[in-house]
């Protein structure tokens, strides 16, 4: 993971504004917010993305999570807060080292996450519907 930013961020070869770190997890400010204290949590181990978790890392990364969610709100006493994870490229991951993000939210603020949505049938829908079903274990 030689050319991984984040791998090199945890190894400490490249700066960071990190607000809190424990063995397992990093959490620091998103040079690039989409407001202020936009914060990225940060496994230790590479791990690409979701998909490559196990059981025990990704309920540490949530508790995590939460735990650092709770202080941004506290401290920034924002209205809301957007919690997201990207995975591959055409999600927009664009490192490709697994992270979270923490987004304040402000009444009135401008950032757009939306999406346009779909009209799909109920056919469409049940199909989509049956074929998830069926898949779960
Ligand atoms: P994603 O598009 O989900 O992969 O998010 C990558 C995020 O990493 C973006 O929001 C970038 O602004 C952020 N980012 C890139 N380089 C750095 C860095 N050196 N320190 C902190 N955040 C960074
Ligand atoms: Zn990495």
């Amino acid at each position: 993971m030689d050319h991984c930013i984040y791998c090199k961020i945890i190894k400490g070869e490249l700066p960071s504004y990190t607000i809190y770190e424990d063995d397992n997890f990093k959490a620091i400010l998103d040079i690039f917010p989409s407001s202020l204290g936009h914060t990225l949590i940060i496994p230790k181990h590479h791990y690409q993305g979701l998909f490559d978790l196990g059981e025990k890392e990704s309920k540490e990364i949530i508790n995590f999570s939460k735990k650092i969610a709770g202080v941004l709100k506290e401290v920034l006493g924002c209205d809301g807060m957007n919690i997201l994870q990207n995975n591959g490229q055409a999600a927009g991951q664009t490192v490709f080292h697994y992270h979270m993000h923490l987004i304040p939210r402000y009444e009135n603020d401008t950032i757009n996450m939306g999406w346009k949505p779909l009209e799909p049938t109920q056919e469409e829908l049940k199909l989509t519907l049956d074929k998830i079903k069926s898949a779960i274990k």
